[in-house]
């Protein structure tokens, strides 16, 4: 059974609610972006996308681009003509992220924790901080959406630096928002875990297949080590949804709304257009939604 971890989060205050699935292709995107969007209309709401390797949500927020920072991560450089080849920094960096190579020091950017403590210690001041690029953080109002997307640059290897530096952002820009959705990377990475572990509740998409049912069994595993609560909606609902209920009722996770599967969803989708306004069976399936947050109060 899931843990309340902030039973007392008043929703007129902050709501912050990871949108997630086991896999990729569930629609994932689709829910977070059609829920943002109907929830603005009575709340004032933020949608975050954070699946930064692959972010769509974009694809369908028609808004103005308002805000677009770098967004960057100190690191530190090293500069041949200072070093005296010492070989104490590689000695200091317990996350191995510097390495001697005959007379050179490599700089392993990836697995830098930007700690400064070899450029501190540095007896030759040989490695200067620079800051090194992660991505772009781009802020957009759709109506009465707010909107920010984290893209991370082409080249960088890790996500989660990226998604704490918008999460971050987020704290500092939107701190009274009624529901911050955050449309968190699939799986169970460590992407998938830093953009969900400030999460106040995380949803949980999932479809009624057997690979559907595998891989929602492992999301939720590692968002009940995170002592997030959880509940689940079921996309492309239909004859094997037994698959999925079984498994919640014997997990004791609430189903929060099922969303047919409909043959117009998929073409809508294809054409970018939000969904809710035109497939009714869609905008049912928020307003039960909706109204579950709006309990969690
Ligand atoms: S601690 Fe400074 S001087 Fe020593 S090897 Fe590293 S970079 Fe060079
Ligand atoms: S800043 Fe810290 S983590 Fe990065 S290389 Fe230096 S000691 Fe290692």
């Amino acid at each position: 059974m899931a843990v309340w971890r902030q039973a007392t989060t008043a929703v007129t205050t902050k709501m912050r609610i990871a949108i997630t699935s086991g896999k990729g292709g569930t629609g994932k995107t689709t829910l977070a972006v059609n829920l943002a969007h109907y929830l603005a209309r009575k709340h004032d709401t933020l949608l975050v996308d954070l699946d930064v390797e692959e972010p769509n949500c974009h694809v369908f927020i028609k808004g103005k681009l308002q805000q677009k920072e770098v967004a960057k991560r100190m690191v530190p450089a090293w500069n041949i003509r200072a070093c005296s080849m010492c070989g104490k920094c590689i000695t200091w960096c317990r996350f191995n992220s510097l390495i001697r190579l005959g007379n050179t020091i490599l700089v392993l950017p990836e697995l830098c924790h930007s700690c400064y403590l070899c450029s501190e210690l540095c007896p030759d001041a040989a490695l200067p901080m620079q800051a090194f690029p992660l991505g772009k953080l781009s802020r957009i109002k759709d109506g009465e959406l707010d909107f920010l997307e984290a893209r991370m640059e082409i080249g960088v290897e890790q996500a989660s630096p990226l998604i704490s530096q918008a999460l971050d952002y987020v704290d500092n820009h939107f701190p009274g928002k009624e529901f911050q959705l955050l449309d968190s990377p699939p799986g169970t990475s460590c992407s998938m875990i830093a953009a969900t572990k400030t999460a106040d509740f995380a949803i949980l998409v999932t479809e009624p297949t057997p690979f559907g049912l595998h891989d929602l069994s492992l999301a939720v595993e590692t968002l009940r080590q995170l002592q997030i609560p959880i509940a689940v909606v079921i996309n492309r609902s239909g004859a094997n949804d037994g698959l999925i209920e079984e498994y919640c009722s014997r997990e004791s996770i609430p189903i929060w709304s099922k969303i047919p599967h409909l043959r117009k969803i998929a073409g809508l989708y294809s054409e970018g257009q939000l969904l809710y306004q035109k497939v009714p069976e869609l905008q049912q399936s928020l307003d039960e939604i909706i109204a579950k947050l709006e309990e969690l109060s």
